[in-house]
């Protein structure tokens, strides 16, 4: 018997079990690839200001410094590099929107104003703010590196789990994004959809004004590639698949603050659930007492996968 028996290994099941490992537990994660995870198909940014109202997260500006510590933490014991850091260029939308967020002290450190608005290809005429601290974590690479680290450990399991399989662990956890079978009346579903898109002159930042343009350390026919996302749909029937209209929004989004010539190369699209009130769900899981939950990321799986998994360790551990 294991002491816990992890089921996802998107970033919630991953970042538990090794969190858990860490504290000297003896861990399994199973996983079984699903298409429409949210990690797979995530921009994973990690960006101190987000949304319309560039709003700090939900922990603040010094948690948020915080868990970007803790990675680095985690990238000296692994010996690998988990967090790019990136130069991100937000276009500014309106007046008001900068006012606000220089008169900000808690937003003051993240921020520095861009006074240029004469940037090649790009449409800015109230100028844009570069927002420090920001990241990337490459979803592929995240999961590689984390999954041969479990590998290392004895304790990762390529298979479906089906609740009918015998019981491996004292306390079971699920963290299984959109597929959790008990979960379907306490979580909501918004799906997304993204781009992989090469650029005909290059940009060595993230540039984003409500979508984002992010670099990837990838070419395509001798052209580099970014991704584009993410378009936020919680109004459907949810659907599992990529859709016209998800293309077509993302583009038109980026030819409002973006000129230049771009070739789409590859769609994706997954599913972020979202607890009630958008918060996220941790702890006895709320329809089924026979499993424990991790799950309710949203769309700042990075940020709320190590700050939700530290309060669900203290809970499992006492
Ligand atoms: C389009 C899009 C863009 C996003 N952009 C960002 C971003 O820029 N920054 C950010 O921080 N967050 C972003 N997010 C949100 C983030 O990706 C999610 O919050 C996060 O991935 C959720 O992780 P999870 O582990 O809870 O779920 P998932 O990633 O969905 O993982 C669930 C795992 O469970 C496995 N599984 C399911 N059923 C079974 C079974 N029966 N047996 C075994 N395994 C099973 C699946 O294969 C999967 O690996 C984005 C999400 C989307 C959809």
């Amino acid at each position: 018997m294991y002491d816990f028996h992890i089921v996802g290994g998107g970033f919630a099941g991953l970042t538990l079990a090794y969190k858990l490992i860490q504290k000297g537990a003896h861990v399994l994660l199973q996983d079984h690839f699903h298409s429409g995870s949210g990690t797979i198909a995530s921009g994973a940014l990690l960006n101190p200001l987000s949304g319309p109202h560039l709003a700090l997260p939900t922990q603040g500006g010094p948690e948020y410094s915080r868990i970007i510590e803790d990675y680095h933490s985690w990238e000296q014991k692994l010996s690998k590099q988990l967090l790019t850091p990136h130069k991100h260029l937000r276009v500014l939308a309106n007046d008001r929107q900068k006012r606000k967020l220089l008169n900000n002290q808690d937003k003051q450190s993240f921020v520095r104003v861009w006074h240029n608005t004469k940037e090649k290809n790009i449409i800015m005429p109230l100028g844009a703010i570069d927002i420090l601290q920001t990241y990337v974590i490459d979803p592929h690479s995240y999961i590689r590196i984390m999954k041969n680290y479990l590998q290392q450990q004895g304790s990762y399991l390529q298979e479906e789990w089906d609740p009918k399989q015998p019981v491996k662990a004292n306390k079971t956890i699920l963290c299984m994004g959109p597929f959790d079978p008990f979960a379907k009346e306490s979580l909501h579903y918004v799906r997304g959809e993204t781009l992989i898109i090469s650029l005909k002159e290059p940009l060595d930042y993230i540039l984003s004004k409500g979508v984002a343009l992010i670099p990837l350390n990838k070419q395509h026919h001798g052209k580099h590639l970014y991704k584009l996302g993410s378009t936020y749909d919680r109004y459907t029937p949810l659907e599992y698949k990529r859709t016209t209209k998800g293309r077509e929004d993302l583009l038109h989004q980026l030819r409002q603050f973006y000129t230049g010539d771009v070739q789409v190369v590859g769609h994706q699209y997954g599913v972020r659930p979202v607890g009630p009130d958008r918060s996220s769900l941790w702890g006895l899981h709320p329809d089924n007492d026979k499993y424990y939950i991790l799950n309710g990321m949203g769309s700042k799986g990075t940020l709320n996968a190590p700050y939700y998994a530290d309060l669900l360790i203290t809970e499992l551990i006492s």
